[in-house]
């Protein structure tokens, strides 16, 4: 039905595309607006200029990887730096928060941005499933802007696909490879506060849990020990 769509709407399109030559064509949608806030730190200036093109940049591409009909995520992004902020970042709807001295400490650290942009579009409703929003979002970062990240590997008497983070993004990326799609399906049923465990099974056969098993036998992890 979309491929139809998308063959009539060419064929409809083209005529008009081809006589309107003279008016340049707008694009699809405009740029992302990143408005960045150095006030506290101002030696962070170049630091700040340079991660809202990073966003604008990534912004597309995380929106491609967490499509769903009739969603656009938040077009302005704001970044407001902190003087006096203990930990890393954290994202309230559109704003990212970063704490001024993490970045003075970690120059290098922009997935950390990466990670909030995904929290950005996410645009999650409170109350998502936490090992889910934040593998996700450490997926994204770890394995599509910073693949080559070498991840620590999985201890199964430790660890759990609960703790979220790097843990769940392996996780994550593992199901991925397993079950095309399953992120897109699982994002959207958190965007409509529909996202239950019950879920995974319906999708692919098997419980989270069973999930979990197959994956700390597999390659993916027992090749990292
Ligand atoms: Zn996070």
């Amino acid at each position: 039905m979309r491929l139809l769509h998308l063959v009539l709407t060419g064929l409809l399109l083209t005529p008009a595309a081809v006589f309107a030559t003279d008016e340049p064509q707008e694009p699809a949608l405009p740029e992302v607006k990143v408005i960045v806030d150095t006030s506290e730190v101002p030696e962070l200036k170049a630091w700040g200029e340079k991660s809202a093109k990073l966003i604008q940049q990534w912004h597309p591409k995380i929106a491609e990887m967490l499509k769903q009909e009739g969603f656009t995520p938040p077009r302005e992004v704001h970044v407001v730096f902190k003087k006096d902020m203990d930990g890393v970042a954290h994202t309230i709807r559109n704003q990212i928060v970063i704490a001024g001295n993490w970045v003075k400490q970690h120059p290098d650290d922009t997935g950390m941005v990466v990670h909030e942009l995904a929290h950005v579009i996410q645009a999650y409703p409170r109350g998502g499933p936490f090992w889910l929003v934040e593998g996700i979002a450490d997926y994204i970062r770890f394995y599509q802007y910073e693949p080559n990240t070498r991840l620590r590997g999985i201890n199964p008497e430790r660890q759990s696909y609960r703790d979220g983070y790097r843990t769940s993004a392996q996780f994550v990326a593992w199901m991925e490879k397993t079950h095309p799609g399953i992120v897109q399906k699982i994002n959207e049923a958190i965007r409509k506060r529909e996202y239950q465990n019950a879920m995974i099974r319906e999708t692919t056969g098997k419980s989270v849990e069973q999930l979990w098993d197959e994956f700390v036998q597999s390659e993916d992890v027992k090749g990292r020990r």
